[in-house]
């Protein structure tokens, strides 16, 4: 499992520096495993650390990317998503409120084959089931 000591452990291993700052967006990105935006970071975040800036908060974010510690999502919803859940999962996504769910995605079910790559070595992909949740069937009906 993910922990705050755990991720600060290895972002010191990597010999970056651990400032509270750092400590408490990882703290928020863990409590709020809900795929925030940077803004919605900063805006928990500031609630502890109202100093904190957005440059630290974007920088940051960036950083975790970097090493593969955190997933930068592009969902089709206008910002960039942040998930810790970095092990093959797809999302599903409702286009009326924007929200956001995790679903299992066996690794196997996307796939292609090898005539198909045109020479590339594969290291990621996405998978987004896009569609409308529950609450906002019912408004539109
Ligand atoms: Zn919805
Ligand atoms: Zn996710």
């Amino acid at each position: 499992m993910l922990s705050v000591d755990r991720l600060c452990e290895q972002l010191k291993a990597r010999g970056r520096r651990l400032t509270p700052q750092r400590r408490a967006i990882i703290q928020v990105l863990l409590e709020n495993n809900t795929h925030p935006t940077a803004e919605q970071v900063f805006t928990h975040v500031r609630e502890d650390m109202p100093d904190i800036s957005h440059a630290t908060v974007y920088n940051t974010l960036r950083e975790l990317v970097e090493m593969n510690l955190l997933r930068e999502l592009d969902l089709g919803l206008g910002e960039r998503h942040y998930d810790f859940t970095t092990d093959n999962h797809a999302h599903l996504v409702c286009l009326g409120c924007g929200r956001i769910e995790d679903v299992p995605c066996d690794g196997n079910a996307v796939k292609l084959s090898p005539q198909h790559t045109h020479g590339f070595q594969v290291v990621d992909y996405d998978v987004i089931f896009r569609g409308y949740c529950p609450t906002c069937i019912s408004q539109k009906a």
